[in-house]
């Protein structure tokens, strides 16, 4: 590694010592942190930013204390690389002090927004200070960073909060290093800070006003940090309801806010890992299973797992307070589009869903979901990087510290890009699916914007095979007119070697199994059940799921009974499949996919599991939403205990067909769901053991958005004993995380 750690046993006292702190250590409170620690111990020096972090000179009696101290009791946003020191000449001053940052390019880290700490919530509910009640409180510890940044570097001018100067209380906050919001840049009070507005106005109460409209049934539109959310009582049957009436939106769940563990309690039940995700600084929706008691039906008709968070913010928490009952937090946007983040927006766009708008008066920079994550193997996995997440870069393996800069475009759907420089990878925020123009022209806007914020040129660009994503002719556009290289990318190789990198893999190829929707083969196929003897550079597709038609092509992502239909005549059932699909037109999609007419050939896991949910009952004729069927799948098998369907396995091609009998034998969907989920994970296992053996594969990645079935993934994890087992967590196993994989194959090819 590039820096050596010095611990606290190699120092000779009682010199003075040149340090030097590298990481997230900027715009978090370090400086005054130092100063802090570094007055308690009697030592004399001073302490400063610059374009590498924070350089500390320290003299006096207890320096291996200090560095020790350094690393313990840092404060909770930072996130420390690495400590350097060095002896250096004493200075014989008589004070410790915060110096001015010192010039040169800032090489500073943005952080990420953070959920309110516990002594900024103490403040805000506490009737004798001064902040009580403020929806806009924060600290050095904790509140809005990239939803309010213009740009770097992070000062009040730079930020949403420039347009509020600070009151005298304030300033003398931020200018005293012994204060907790010492240089905490968004630092105000209910004197100097923004101002909540219901519908516009600011008169009376308009938190307390949205609070009594929620309380009785309506729809308010609140403005969360980076965009509006729809929320209503998730008790009330009628709101949710009319909310779902609104919104066009029929079945797709919506997440929830709570306004603390207490409160959440009643309705959702968590283990530890998961209740460490809820509490945790990004606060991101959690999957969690239901509580004791019951929640109005339409909140997510037929699911098991609900997506919960913690309210995170002043507002929130406030507003959740005033309510006292769990709400529904939906993102406010119309079907398809990105989340409004402007008031004037919400009033155009949400005015015919909401009752009422609760806006204030600060400006969103930027546009950021709310993160999504779920604990799998008793680990956290983040499904969409967004709030909470974005933009904390990712180490790279050491391989890649001097790779050329890359910008790799990811994929059409949870569409995020991926620079990467000086050995880290910086992930966009999760930007959405860009078959929406103005999802598309919000990628287009956050690709300029990550790259001035990171002062970040690529010298090559990477991209998916698939002709027809939108990134994909962005990234040829761009290479061409600046005459880059262009590395385009396997899809499920993408998603393979995203798992190894971020698991920073440094052995021989790995066996990857991408369980994932679809996605463009190097043969013109539609792959999406893969087995690939992977390296970082290239691969081999060494095993798959028996390619099944797509009856009607797009219209086999949507409808389900489809794909139970090609698998069914595929395994010769085709009076199994007349029996259980009356009243579909059968006959011409028959003919159709005899014909080869619209019926492309594709190993997707997904649409298997589709075709396993139409069988069992639990899939709609049409899905909402991707993973719909998938979903309800999943929490069915939960229910059951069924001995596992066969697969047949012939040593390169993993065939479905043997489940299909053995489902049908089974009395119940329960039943049908287990051995359904069993059977696959069975029989991806042996077939991945078999691989692994034969070409001497050190490691096993799961992977693709398949691979998000916590079930799926523990009957998987048993059916590999002793395996080395890489399984994506900061970067989403989904299309998310693409544009990491991308990127890192892009510089193994190049330094290659
Ligand atoms: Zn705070
Ligand atoms: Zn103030
Ligand atoms: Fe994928």
């Amino acid at each position: 590694m590039r820096a050596m750690t010095v611990s606290p046993a190699d120092i000779a006292p009682p010199a003075a010592l040149r340090i030097r702190v590298r990481g997230q250590v900027q715009g978090v409170g370090f400086r005054p942190f130092v100063w802090r620690i570094a007055r308690a111990r009697g030592l004399t020096g001073e302490v400063l930013n610059d374009a590498e972090g924070v350089l500390i000179h320290a003299e006096g009696p207890d320096l291996p204390g200090f560095l020790a101290a350094l690393r313990t009791e840092a404060p909770p946003l930072s996130r420390i690389d690495a400590v350097e020191s060095a002896p250096a000449p004493a200075r014989g001053g008589a004070t410790f002090e915060i110096a001015a940052t010192a010039g040169g390019r800032a090489r500073t880290r943005v952080t990420p927004d953070s959920a309110i700490c516990g002594d900024c919530r103490r403040e805000i509910l506490d009737p004798s200070d001064r902040r009580f009640g403020h929806a806009f409180a924060n600290c050095t510890h904790c509140g809005p960073r990239l939803t309010i940044l213009d740009r770097l570097p992070y000062d009040r001018p730079n930020t949403a909060m420039g347009a509020f100067p600070m009151c005298p209380a304030c300033r003398a906050e931020y200018e005293d290093p012994a204060d907790r919001r010492f240089h905490a840049q968004p630092v105000c009070c209910p004197d100097c800070g923004p101002r909540l507005l219901l519908d516009g106005e600011s008169a009376g109460d308009p938190l307390a006003a949205a609070a009594a409209l929620l309380r009785a049934g309506k729809i308010v539109a609140v403005k969360g940090l980076g965009g509006f959310h729809l929320a209503c009582d998730a008790l009330d049957e009628t709101a949710v309801a009319t909310l779902r009436a609104r919104k066009h939106r029929p079945a797709k769940p919506f997440a929830l806010m709570a306004e603390g563990l207490a409160a959440l309690a009643p309705f959702a039940a968590w283990q530890a890992e998961e209740e460490a995700l809820l509490i945790s600084a990004a606060a991101p929706i959690v999957l969690l299973g239901r509580g004791l008691h019951a929640l109005a039906p339409s909140v997510a008709p037929g699911q098991e797992r609900l997506g919960w968070m913690l309210a995170a913010t002043p507002l929130h928490l406030l507003l959740a307070r005033a309510v006292g009952r769990p709400l529904v937090m939906t993102s406010g946007n119309l079907s398809g589009e990105p989340m409004v983040v402007d008031d004037s927006e919400a009033r155009d766009k949400l005015g015919g869903i909401a009752d009422a708008i609760l806006g204030h008066d600060r400006r969103i920079a930027r546009r950021v979901d709310d993160g999504v994550a779920r604990v799998v193997l008793g680990a956290p996995r983040i499904m969409r990087r967004a709030r909470g997440h974005a933009p904390e870069p990712s180490a790279l393996p050491d391989a890649f510290a001097e790779a050329p800069p890359v910008l790799a475009y990811g994929g059409q759907l949870k569409a995020a890009a991926c620079l990467t420089r000086d050995g880290a990878a910086l992930m966009t925020h999760h930007l959405g699916d860009l078959d929406e123009a103005l999802t598309a022209a919000e990628y287009d806007r956050a690709l300029e914007d990550y790259a001035a914020l990171f002062e970040h040129r690529p010298a090559a660009l990477a991209c998916d095979l698939h002709p027809d994503y939108r990134t994909t002719r962005l990234a040829e556009a761009r290479a061409a007119a600046e005459g880059l290289p262009l590395v385009r990318v396997q899809h499920h190789h993408a998603h393979v070697v995203a798992a190894m990198a971020e698991h920073a893999w440094e052995g021989g190829p790995v066996l990857g199994i991408a369980l994932d929707g679809l996605g463009w083969g190097e043969d013109g196929t539609v792959w999406g059940g893969e087995f690939l003897l992977a390296s970082y550079a290239a691969f081999e597709r060494v095993g798959h799921l028996r390619p099944a038609p797509l009856p009607g092509g797009a219209a086999a992502q949507t409808d389900p009974w489809r794909n139970l239909l090609a698998r069914l005549d595929q395994a010769g059932l085709s009076a199994e499949a007349d029996r259980l699909l009356t009243g579909k037109p059968l006959g011409p999609l028959r003919a159709a996919m005899e014909r080869g007419v619209n019926a492309p050939m594709s190993s997707s896991a997904g649409r298997l599991f589709d075709a396993a949910a139409a069988l069992a009952g639990c899939a709609p004729d049409r899905q909402s939403h991707e993973g719909e069927a998938a979903m309800a799948l999943e929490a069915l098998a939960r229910r059951g205990d069924a001995p596992p369907a066969p697969m047949a396995w012939d040593g390169a091609v993993l065939d479905p067909a043997p489940l299909w009998p053995a489902l049908l034998a089974l009395e119940g969907a329960e039943a049908q769901a287990s051995a359904f989920h069993r059977g696959v994970a069975l029989g991806v296992a042996s077939a991945a053991s078999d691989l692994a053996e034969r070409h001497g594969a050190e490691a096993i990645a799961i992977t693709g958005g398949v691979a998000q079935n916590a079930l799926l993934l523990d009957l998987l994890a048993e059916a590999l004993p002793g395996r080395r087992l890489l399984v994506p967590a900061k970067i989403p196993a989904n299309d998310g995380g693409l544009a990491f994989g991308q990127a890192v194959v892009a510089m193994a090819r190049l330094g290659g």
